[in-house]
């Protein structure tokens, strides 16, 4: 727990380093509130508490929240509607040892929508939530894998294996069969 906090208050501090965002000024101070913000607009407004750490300028006195800030508010907006944060979006992916890339091929996942997802920059729907939470069972992410694996092997497929008849050199007469049906190329050999 005290690393974690010693950790935060670093990165915040680095922030700290770059200046207030309204008068450039340097003179700031970071203190950890307890902090209550309205989300959602409407009748949707619910108050959502969270410890964030939040700077404040000597010379404008103006509050902000920094990157590590505005990651700690997301995450409690997460927790309130009960879905997965960004962090344990990517540490997910991350089990698996996928780049984004690679993670929304095999899932069909919007690389884009992932990509926001990770970042905090928009919330995945409940039922994406879901399917994320089952892909932490590794048999799972098995099953998306080998059909994903299936699919790139059918686009893969050689002239000689598409084409065995007019191709093939040394395929067995029945094989030929068996492959001009599945790949359904007129006319059938008999
Ligand atoms: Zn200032």
């Amino acid at each position: 727990m005290k690393d974690k906090e010693f950790s935060s208050n670093k990165e915040a501090f680095e922030h700290v380093e770059l200046g207030c965002p309204l008068c450039g000024g340097n003179d700031i101070k970071l203190e950890w509130v307890d902090y209550t913000f309205n989300y959602g607009s409407g009748d949707d407004v619910t108050e959502i508490n969270a410890i964030v750490p939040v700077m404040s300028c000597e010379a404008c006195d103006i509050e902000f929240l920094d990157n590590e800030g505005e990651r700690i508010k997301h995450e409690a907006i997460c927790r309130h509607h009960g879905v997965l944060t960004p962090n344990e979006i990517k540490e997910i992916r991350k089990k698996y040892n996928y780049t984004q890339e690679g993670f929304a091929k095999v899932t069909k996942f919007g690389i884009a929508s992932l990509n926001r997802w990770e970042r905090g920059a928009s919330i995945q729907s409940p039922s994406t939530d879901n399917l994320l939470r089952l892909l932490t069972i590794p048999s799972n992410m098995k099953i998306l894998k080998e059909r994903y694996s299936k699919s790139t092997k059918n686009n893969e497929f050689s002239l000689t294996e598409k084409f065995p008849s007019i191709m093939g050199s040394d395929q067995e007469y029945h094989q030929i069969i068996i492959r001009s049906e599945e790949f359904n190329i007129a006319p059938q050999i008999h």
